[in-house]
């Protein structure tokens, strides 16, 4: 399973790595999941040095209320199957 996690994140214009956000918020999800968890993303808010292209980004995800938590970080990544119809 891909694991990437980098507390740097990319300007999508010009590639040139921003550190810290220059802002930070949290989204508390409505709805919990069918295990009475309830996901709460932390966004934050940066701007380019070097071409001050401004982009939010997702920082982290967490999740609370769940009882299980090795299966909440499990759960985060789905296993997904990609057919190509043209092969078939
Ligand atoms: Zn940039």
């Amino acid at each position: 399973m891909p694991r990437k996690r980098e507390n740097t994140f990319t300007c999508p214009k010009c590639g040139k790595k921003a550190t810290n956000p220059i802002r930070t918020w949290t989204l508390v999800s409505p709805i919990p999941d069918r295990y009475g968890r309830v996901t709460i993303t932390i966004m934050g808010a940066f701007i380019c040095e070097s071409c001050g292209e401004k982009w939010n980004s997702t920082i982290q995800k967490i999740k609370t209320g769940g009882e299980e938590k090795r299966e909440a970080e499990t759960r985060e990544e789905p296993y997904t199957i990609t057919i190509d119809l043209n092969e078939i």
